[in-house]
């Protein structure tokens, strides 16, 4: 990228949240250089949903939309490529990417995101976003009346059970082993017609994300037409924590009410 490479402001992740941070700035005029190689999260799912104004709209689109309104600011610039070294210096802090460019400033902004972690079910993956997703608010009217699973256990499969049922009648909950619900849970769930197999589920057959069947480890198998999950997830990048930031006992990055990180001269935005 040719020109200065010192900047007031370095944002890791251009994505929604990088994106978002970097306008404020470029609208205080501020030199900001966002360092972004294009993996959100959500980069599988075919729509989003629940964001208003973009309701139904890909996540390409999406971010697509808001690099274009964001670049428009002059003093912001993009740079398409991984950061992977952050050091800091007495004045701020060193960006090294992956092609050896370096980038300086005297604030970081970390938005990298979460990344999740997905099972070792075969063909789990594939459908994250697709056909398995996390959350009935931006997926659950497009599974509405559907069949529909849910693979967790205990409190948290209550919780999206509870969420759920006002979507559809037809819950099965998935819970790869012994059921996990107190008395009055099952009470409900019964009342509900909501039904549970503890068989672990071994396999997702699905045609291009799109589930079809749940093959479990006794050879028995379910159809469904679509899967919540509520998967573990780790931070997406390694550089907030080699820079010294705490992490909360959940995996988030620490800030305080202004989101300051533990670190100096670093926030998040998320
Ligand atoms: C499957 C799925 C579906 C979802 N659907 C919806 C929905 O319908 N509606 C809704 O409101 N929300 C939805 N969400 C939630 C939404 O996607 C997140 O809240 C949002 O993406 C978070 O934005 P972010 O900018 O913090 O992180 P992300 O969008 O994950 O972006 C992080 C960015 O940082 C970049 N990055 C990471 N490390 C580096 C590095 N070292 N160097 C350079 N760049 C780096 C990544 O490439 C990425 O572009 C969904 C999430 C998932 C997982």
């Amino acid at each position: 990228m040719p020109g200065n490479n010192n900047f007031e402001v370095i944002v890791i992740g251009g994505s929604y949240g990088g994106l978002s941070a970097a306008m404020s700035l470029g609208r205080a005029l501020r030199r900001v250089l966002i360092v972004d190689n294009g993996l959100p999260c959500n980069r599988q799912t075919p729509h989003s949903h629940n964001f208003i104004t973009q309701d139904g709209k890909t996540p390409k689109e999406i971010s697509a939309l808001a690099k274009e309104k964001v670049t428009q600011y002059k003093t912001v610039q993009f740079y398409s490529g991984r950061a992977v070294k952050a050091t800091k210096k007495d004045k701020g802090f060193e960006i090294k990417t992956e092609s050896g460019d370096l980038f300086y400033s005297c604030k970081l902004i970390i938005a990298t995101g979460l990344k999740d972690l997905m099972p070792g079910i075969t063909g789990f993956a594939e459908c994250w976003g697709i056909s398995m997703v996390h959350c009935p608010y931006c997926h659950g009217y497009e599974l509405r009346n559907k069949k529909t699973g849910i693979m967790a256990n205990g409190e948290r499969a209550f919780h999206l059970a509870s969420l759920v049922n006002n979507l559809t009648g037809d819950i099965t909950i998935l819970t790869s082993g012994k059921a996990d619900f107190k008395p009055q849970q099952i009470e409900k769930l019964n009342s509900h017609h909501i039904k549970i197999i503890e068989t672990e589920v071994a396999e997702i057959e699905h045609q291009n994300g799109s589930i079809k069947n749940v093959i479990f480890r006794n050879g028995n198998s379910e159809s469904f037409e679509g899967i919540y999950a509520s998967l573990p997830f780790t931070q997406h990048s390694d550089i907030p924590v080699s820079l010294g930031c705490e992490l909360t006992e959940h995996g988030y990055i620490k800030v305080d009410d202004f989101q300051n990180t533990t670190v100096a001269r670093l926030r998040l935005r998320g």
